[in-house]
């Protein structure tokens, strides 16, 4: 979408704090970190919010993806968290699906 944040980042208008890309994902810092922490994992593809994710197999590459880089991140053995904003009830401010990964610091329960 021509418009959105997160597709000129994909296209390289906007160039973000880049922590890994492949064909199909782009992980970068978040420009506003809550934790030590703080990388959003987006698919290439514009999907404006986990509503609209059909495709498994990308889902399954998102999520795994969160993973290993929590893992590279040294946050695998103390912990983390991952988080997807759904719509405006769910706190969703741009309206491209992404995960936050979040770590480095005790994360409360329950989130605001
Ligand atoms: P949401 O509220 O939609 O789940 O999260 C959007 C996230 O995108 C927020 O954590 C916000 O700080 C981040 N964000 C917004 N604009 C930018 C930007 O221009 N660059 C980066 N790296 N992150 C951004
Ligand atoms: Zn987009």
């Amino acid at each position: 979408m021509s418009d959105c944040l997160f597709c000129k980042m994909v296209r390289g208008e906007i160039v973000p704090d880049i922590v890994y890309e492949d064909a199909n994902v782009l992980a970068f810092n978040d420009i506003n970190p809550q934790a030590p922490v703080h990388i959003l994992v987006i698919p290439k593809q514009h999907i404006a919010t986990l509503n609209a994710l059909s495709d498994k197999a990308l889902a399954g590459e998102l999520l795994t993806r969160c993973a290993l880089i929590a893992d590279q991140q040294g946050l695998a053995e103390n912990g983390y968290r991952t988080v997807i904003n759904c719509n405006d009830q769910g706190g969703q401010e741009v309206y491209h699906l992404h995960l936050h990964l979040l770590g480095g610091r005790q994360l409360c329960w329950p989130p605001g």
